[in-house]
């Protein structure tokens, strides 16, 4: 069949991969210049099944309430003259009862433990390299009540099949000598040892290097503008520069991916969340964390990516625009010189604001859409580089009508 896949972030460059290697014509449309370069670029690089959680829980709306005067919370609420960030924030604060909340973790647990798991045979069968590190994730605590929360997160990973362990301030010092420094400040951690990291855009080039020698053809720099529908089918695919036909489309558009539909009758609850990152030289690698990880009660993950080290924060529902000042990496960068500092160049800053898919479940869309040839693979949120292997074996099994290998509850169009 000939498929056309509608972006090249991570998430559609990776179901280009599976649908190529099923025996389809497949070609990828995106207005960037290259593959990766918007919400897949910059990204903390975490590969957490361990982080899997909802962000919609019990906890949330106290955040984002607290967020309208205070900038220290973990999610934040900047209000818009904008009803479809109201009806999503609406919909985002129906999801955080105790109930939801652990039925969405769950879901999202499965995907990403699944996907991890796609993603190591993705290298196997590929060789593409990107700075990956299979030392595990830490995600450690400082308040007590955080860390009270990660025993019970502990638990629930464990659950859904995901190894995680909880450890006292000592075995943390062990395991990232770097915090003997903090040592009195750390409760504990959550060490997931399962977990990994690397450079998402790394992979995303490398993966579509791959792609090419399946036949993948990649049209760049042209912009997709409406989906030509006729009869209840999509026709063709109407960018900036052509009119383009296939047997089936898949909308892999990230926060885009609503705009694109809409016109055709399908509405996807997805908005935007804003976050920050900053990329720099490491110097002195025994300075640099050991593994990936977060200090979770000051919102920073910290990844050392090869010979750079990257330190990422901040979440912020609040539209579209990407645009960022150096005064909003200045607590980001307090922070990662507190924990590392002599690890890197701190002097040379890369900076970088993008934009995660996010659904009110947290969960992504992966299903046939209510038209029969368009096939939906978006809204990956937080964890889109997570969950894109497994995200992207899922559509292909359904697109091959082939029964996938995990249930998919809580992806489904409507769920
Ligand atoms: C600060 C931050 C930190 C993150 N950290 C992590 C992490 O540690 N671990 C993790 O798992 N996830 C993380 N994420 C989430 C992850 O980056 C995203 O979920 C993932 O990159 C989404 O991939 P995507 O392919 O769906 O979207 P994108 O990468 O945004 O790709 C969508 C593509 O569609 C194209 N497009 C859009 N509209 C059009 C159009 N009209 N015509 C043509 N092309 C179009 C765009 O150019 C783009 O290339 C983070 C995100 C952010 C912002």
């Amino acid at each position: 069949m000939k498929i056309i896949v509608m972006g090249a972030g991570v998430v559609g460059v990776t179901c280009a991969y599976q649908l190529a290697k099923d025996g389809h014509e497949v070609i990828v449309v995106d207005e960037a210049q290259d593959v990766a370069s918007i919400a897949s670029l910059g990204n903390a690089g975490l590969l957490s099944a361990g982080h899997a959680f909802a962000w919609a829980s019990p906890r949330a709306p106290g955040m984002m309430m607290r967020s309208l005067w205070r900038n220290d919370q973990k999610i934040r609420f900047s209000l818009k003259i904008s009803p479809a960030q109201w009806i999503w924030a609406l919909k985002f604060l129906r999801e955080c009862s105790p109930q939801r909340s652990r039925e969405n973790s769950d879901n999202m647990q499965r995907l990403a433990k699944y996907s991890l798991k796609m993603l190591e045979n993705v290298v196997k069968e590929t060789g593409v390299e990107f700075d990956l590190s299979r030392s595990g994730l830490l995600y450690v605590y400082r308040k007590q009540k955080s860390c009270d929360l990660g025993a019970e997160k502990v638990k629930l990973l464990k659950q859904n099949g995901i190894e995680a362990e909880l450890l006292d301030r000592d075995d943390v010092v062990k395991r990232e000598p770097n915090f003997a420094k903090i040592r009195e400040e750390i409760m504990g951690a959550l060490y997931a040892p399962g977990d990994m990291s690397g450079d998402s855009n790394l992979f995303t080039v490398n993966l579509a290097k791959a792609c090419k020698k399946l036949g993948v053809k990649f049209r760049l720099g042209e912009r997709i503008i409406s989906l030509e529908q006729v009869n209840g089918e999509i026709k063709a695919l109407i960018t900036d520069k052509d009119r383009l036909t296939a047997d089936q489309y898949v909308t892999c558009l990230g926060v885009h991916s609503r705009h694109i539909l809409k016109s055709l009758g399908i509405n996807l609850p997805i908005y935007p969340v804003k976050g920050f990152s900053v990329t720099f030289p490491m110097i002195d690698a025994s300075k640099g964390p050991g593994q990936a990880g977060v200090d979770e009660d000051n919102l920073l993950a910290f990844d050392p990516l090869g010979d750079r080290l990257r330190l990422t924060s901040i979440a912020e529902i609040g539209g579209y625009n990407t645009s960022y000042a150096e005064k909003d990496f200045q607590a980001i960068i307090a922070g990662g010189k507190e924990l590392f500092d002599g690890a890197a160049d701190f002097t040379k800053p890369t900076y970088w604001a993008g934009l995660r898919p996010m659904t009110p479940k947290c969960m992504p869309v992966i299903d046939r859409s209510p038209i029969d040839n368009l096939w939906l693979n978006t809204g990956h949120g937080h964890l889109g580089w997570t969950m894109a292997c497994g995200s992207a074996k899922i559509l292909s099994d359904l697109v091959r009508q082939r029964q996938p290998e995990i249930d998919r509850k809580g992806m489904r169009y409507g769920d």
